[in-house]
């Protein structure tokens, strides 16, 4: 099918053929046959790198020439910047929300296309956001998600909720492949389009004995290396004139393996070596100048530990084909858009608490091996597994080559994922009887799939008693409604357990301690925790015996609570480390994370901070001020002398300290100096930025108002 010939708006068929697209793949053009551009709900279930993404921009473009409006749903925020970026770019007016949860962003309507991720699409159907009902497409990418535990009863909720307010839209759902895609498209009420095609050939198959076995042929692999088949096998592809992803199943591997592949590339470019340089700009931790060294060498590593800054340096390198190999860990597999010609598996087996090792799934050795082949680029691509036996090798083949993809099931019915969906639904009006709330549930992909809801329906038992406990909800008569409380609580977007704890320990305390609140926040499950081994116990305890007075918890009598409970003290430490201005270099060392495990953990209780902060000012509202410093000092990194400081644009945790050791302690001393003095604390440019602020140029007559959360990057100064 020509691009010639399809009914897209002019200006993208231009832009197409501009890129070089000029015929549709194979799986493009069955969307199209099965009403893409007409309107028709479709499931797209199709391997990694078939053309998902211009599917979806056929169709978007064709409903905004029409006047309609289009929501694109990631399951990522690194995603959802990608597809921003890449739809931004072909004359429509894309906006992306991923920013706070507790927002109805209305300006975003002003946009053709909004993209967001499953949890801001939520919060913002809870929030009211005015266009909503005016969009006529939803784009859900990586639907097969709805089967993650912990993501997919969001998105089964905000896709149930998006059909049930707009119900006259046009859905695409778009996924990896999947065994049960008929049951997933008839909830949808979708035409299937499934395909095995890809644009370069796959080659998958098992290393054992210095040679790789693919389903019809041989492929010996020189042995450089005498003790690592992972490093031969990269080796290999390298000397062709290929890239290499290895997947790994730990961080530790990961820099393992990259520092060893580093020494046997060897590369010298001065490309590269500025790549390294910038990655050891400000103050490096361990970690980055590992990364730098190895950099330097061809070889990087990428994982969650990495800032948003490094991982983008290691990427583009990778991409301009600087970089030969990059270790990654599996979690990454889903993000990381960056295709290989060799693609290694190294690590199929992970730990599973309750379990041991475990296989992967199919899912994801798919996922991983999809990257394999750059399209244009490479004349083929190779998924390669590793065999540590000869009887290995055909079990491999059965296990993950040959197999069939993992269906995808509903995750709903877990009762503490209903809390707080049943909690949305009452406040913002989707149901006000329990019959009501029956009647939405059934629609779910649950009862589709399972033809009954009994489970289903003990699970919001559940969970409205729960909320009526709480007094989130009540109940009168046949109606149920949510409390001020209730309201609140949907709005902020957070787990009612967390706010129910939160509330009820504030309501319990004489004393507020800055410690006792975070560790308050970090016992939440809204709260991802640090792993606490058995060798930090001694510190945990001697913190504790130390800060005694500041602890708002005591440590538990249950032993099985103690895991979970010095989970939580560890991270508590680590963040008030934070706002006592320990360097982020510190930190990482003491706690044995990377800066964008730290800036993670700042981002996500800057998020509760804020919503116990707005719980603290409706009803407990004695602590409302101390804890509304103590949201801006974590949003900077500061102890709370620096709180005046900060409230100046430009003022962050580095310079704010810099000038309080220089005795300048609040705005009022500092418009006392003359600019001289500053510009040699502050540099010219923010000595003037700041001077600005405190005495307005006449021509500018504009006082910027002192905000205290200007700056949500953590490090930034
Ligand atoms: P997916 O989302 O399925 O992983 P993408 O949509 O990112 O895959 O597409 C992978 C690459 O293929 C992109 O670089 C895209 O520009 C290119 N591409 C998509 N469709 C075509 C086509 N019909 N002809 C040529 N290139 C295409």
């Amino acid at each position: 099918m020509q691009i010639q010939d399809l009914a897209i708006p002019e200006p993208l068929r231009q832009q197409y053929l501009g890129l070089g697209i000029r015929e549709l793949y194979p799986p493009q053009a069955a969307c199209v046959e099965r009403g893409l551009l007409d309107g028709k709900n479709l499931l797209v279930a199709i391997p990694t790198a078939s053309g998902k993404t211009l599917i979806a921009e056929m169709a978007m473009h064709r409903h905004i020439a029409n006047g309609g409006k289009c929501l694109y749903i990631v399951p990522l925020k690194a995603l959802a910047s990608e597809k921003y970026e890449e739809f931004g770019n072909k004359g429509v007016k894309v906006g992306l929300s991923t920013g706070d949860l507790d927002r109805r962003d209305d300006a975003l309507g002003k946009n053709d296309i909004i993209v967001a991720t499953s949890e801001k699409v939520d919060s913002l159907l809870r929030n009211g956001a005015r266009w909503i009902p005016d969009i006529t497409l939803v784009v859900i990418d990586e639907i097969h998600l709805i089967d993650s535990p912990d993501r997919g009863p969001t998105l089964e909720m905000v896709i149930a909720k998006m059909r049930s307010k707009n119900p006259g839209m046009q859905l695409i759902g778009l996924s990896a492949t999947i065994g049960n895609p008929k049951v997933l498209a008839g909830w949808l009420d979708a035409e299937l389009v499934t395909s095995s095609w890809r644009p370069v050939d796959l080659r998958q198959g098992v290393f054992y004995d210095n040679r790789i076995q693919f389903a019809e042929r041989m492929r010996p692999v020189k042995q450089v290396s005498k003790n690592y088949d992972d490093l031969n096998l990269c080796l290999d592809t390298i000397a062709e004139g290929g890239q290499c992803l290895v997947f790994v199943s730990s961080r530790r591997n990961a820099e393992a393996f990259a520092k060893r592949a580093a020494g046997a590339i060897k590369s010298e470019d001065a490309a590269l070596a500025a790549c390294a340089e910038r990655l050891l700009e400000g103050t490096p931790t361990e970690m980055v100048k590992t990364l730098a060294a190895c950099v330097a060498k061809g070889a990087a590593f990428h994982h969650a530990g990495l800032s948003r800054k490094e991982r983008s340096i290691v990427e583009e390198a990778f991409r301009k084909n600087l970089l030969k190999c990059i270790s990654s860990t599996p979690t990454l597999a889903a993000g990381l858009n960056l295709p290989a010609r060799r693609v290694i598996i190294r690590d199929y087996l992970r730990f599973s608490a309750g379990e041991g090792m475990q296989p992967i799934p199919v899912s994801e050795y798919r996922q991983m091996a999809g990257r394999a082949g750059r399209p244009r680029l490479d004349p083929y691509g190779e998924a390669v597994l590793i065999a540590k036996e000869a009887e290995q090798v055909p079990e491999l083949f059965e296990v993950y080559i040959e197999a069939e993809a993992e269906d995808v099931h509903s995750r709903i019915a877990e009762p503490t994922a209903l809390y707080t969906h049943v909690l949305s639904l009452v406040a913002s009006g989707f149901a006000g009887t329990r019959g009501e709330l029956t009647e939405f549930m059934n629609r779910s992909f649950y009862v589709h799939e399972h033809k009954q809801g009994r489970l289903i329906h003990r699970a919001i038992d559940e969970a409205l008693q729960f909320l009526i406990t709480a007094e989130m909800v009540v109940e009168v008569g046949e109606h149920i409604g949510a409390t001020e409380l209730g309201t609140l609580v949907s709005r902020m977007y957070i787990d009612p357990r967390s706010a129910f704890a939160i509330v009820t320990t504030l309501r319990e305390q004489e004393k507020y301690a800055d410690l006792g609140l975070i560790q308050l926040i970090c016992t939440t499950p809204d709260m991802p925790t640090l792993y606490a081994k058995n060798a930090d116990l001694p510190a945990l305890s001697r913190m504790l015996e130390v800060r005694g007075a500041d602890i708002w918890l005591p440590p538990p009598l249950d032993d099985d609570a103690a895991e979970t409970y010095y989970r939580a003290v560890k991270t508590a430490m680590l963040l008030s480390d934070w706002t006592d201005e320990l360097s982020e270099e510190k930190i990482c060392e003491r706690y044995g994370v990377g800066p964008g495990d730290v800036f993670g953990m700042v981002e996500n209780i800057n998020w509760l901070l804020h919503a116990t902060s707005q719980l603290a000012r409706m009803f407990v509202p004695k602590f409302y001020g101390q804890i509304a410093d103590c949201e801006i000092c974590m949003k900077n990194g500061i102890r709370r002398e620096l709180l005046p400081l900060v409230r100046l644009r430009g003022i962050g945790r580095v310079r704010a300290r810099r000038l309080f050791n220089n005795g300048i302690t609040s705005p009022e001393e500092l418009s006392r100096h003359k600019k001289e003095d500053l510009v040699k604390i502050l540099g010219s440019g923010i000595a003037e930025q700041v001077l600005e602020q405190l005495h307005p140029s006449k021509d500018t007559g504009k006082k910027e108002p002192p905000s205290g959360d200007k700056n949500t990057n953590p490090g930034q100064s």
